[in-house]
């Protein structure tokens, strides 16, 4: 078996496109956006297939481009059991044989070691890019691939071109699979509450969504604190920082209170309408469903914090 990997110029192509691409768009994509394809050679080509998890464009002989997950139905929101685990990602084979044409290619990636991109499912018609991923096991009995990482900003190699020993890199990738999860939970999470929050601040409205954060009511290291709506709020960045460092305080009952220290002071209208101007004023969005909105006890025990802080 040659470990030549025929297929590498047009890996590298849809890498570097796509590399392009979330640096323009942010790295959550529409499919829209994704199904725009890259250019090989004066040609486009897909990165992806709609319908299918395992794809690669026809010019592609050996093993695949791409994996997909699987898209949460509308209006349904994915569960991320597979974040939880510190173990790979656990990706379904395209049916139960794994002889089949569609699996056979990443089992051939995987013998050969070939960096694949995975176009993680963050909710119905958006995917998180990450690459490169690799084919760690092959697991018949769950009918399922083990799926790792490599770190966000390894350099992307042809196969049996790795300077570190086999065991030292897969333990790379495990470690770096873990970040991933991280990263990702927090990407879905982002995506999850600024939709919540019809992409606007809840202090003040402001609608850009290169501006705008989900903040974590309860902090990440708080056993409580999941990245899970009820404790997300959108804020703008201004807000968000005011928030964070408790100069902006949020009461259970929504309203917006400034430190005192804050109000004492005066300053531009940035100071005087951006942050004292909201005193005593409600939060302006908020989600429309009842269980999106934030918890009143995660509220209360951000409260206090904001009031010890004062
Ligand atoms: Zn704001």
């Amino acid at each position: 078996m040659t470990n030549q990997d025929l297929d590498w110029p047009i890996r590298v192509a849809a890498m570097n496109a796509l590399q392009k691409l979330v640096r323009q768009r942010g790295e959550v994509l529409p499919w829209n956006v994704i199904n725009q394809g890259f250019m090989y050679q004066g040609e486009t080509l897909h990165f992806a297939n709609r319908a299918r998890g395992i794809f690669w464009p026809r010019h592609m002989r050996e093993t695949a481009l791409s994996i997909k997950t699987t898209v949460p139905r509308e209006g349904r929101e994915a569960r991320y059991d597979d974040l939880r685990s510190n173990e790979g990602f656990q990706y379904r084979f395209q049916g139960t044989d794994v002889e089949s044409r569609d699996n056979r290619r990443l089992v051939r990636g995987m013998a050969w070691d070939v960096p694949l991109i995975y176009f993680y499912g963050i909710e119905s018609g958006f995917y998180r890019p990450i690459w490169p991923v690799y084919i760690a096991e092959v697991n018949p009995a769950e009918l399922s691939f083990t799926v790792v990482s490599a770190a966000p900003d390894a350099e992307v190699l042809p196969p049996g071109l790795h300077a570190a020993d086999p065991k030292l890199l897969s333990l790379e990738r495990r470690y770096a699979t873990v970040q991933m999860k991280k990263r990702l939970h927090q990407a879905a999470f982002r995506q999850h509450v600024l939709r919540a929050y019809s992409q606007r601040c809840a202090v003040c409205r402001f609608p850009r969504l290169e501006l705008l954060d989900a903040a974590h009511i309860l902090p990440d290291r708080d056993e409580r604190g999941r990245p899970e709506v009820p404790n997300g709020l959108a804020l703008c960045k201004l807000h968000h920082g005011a928030f964070d460092t408790d100069l902006l305080g949020i009461r259970p009952d929504g309203i917006i209170e400034i430190a005192p220290r804050l109000l004492a002071e005066r300053d531009g209208p940035t100071l005087e309408y951006g942050l004292k101007g909201f005193a005593g004023k409600a939060l302006s969005v908020l989600p429309e469903s009842r269980e999106q909105q934030p918890r009143r006890d995660y509220l209360e025990a951000r409260y206090e914090r904001f009031l010890k802080a004062s």
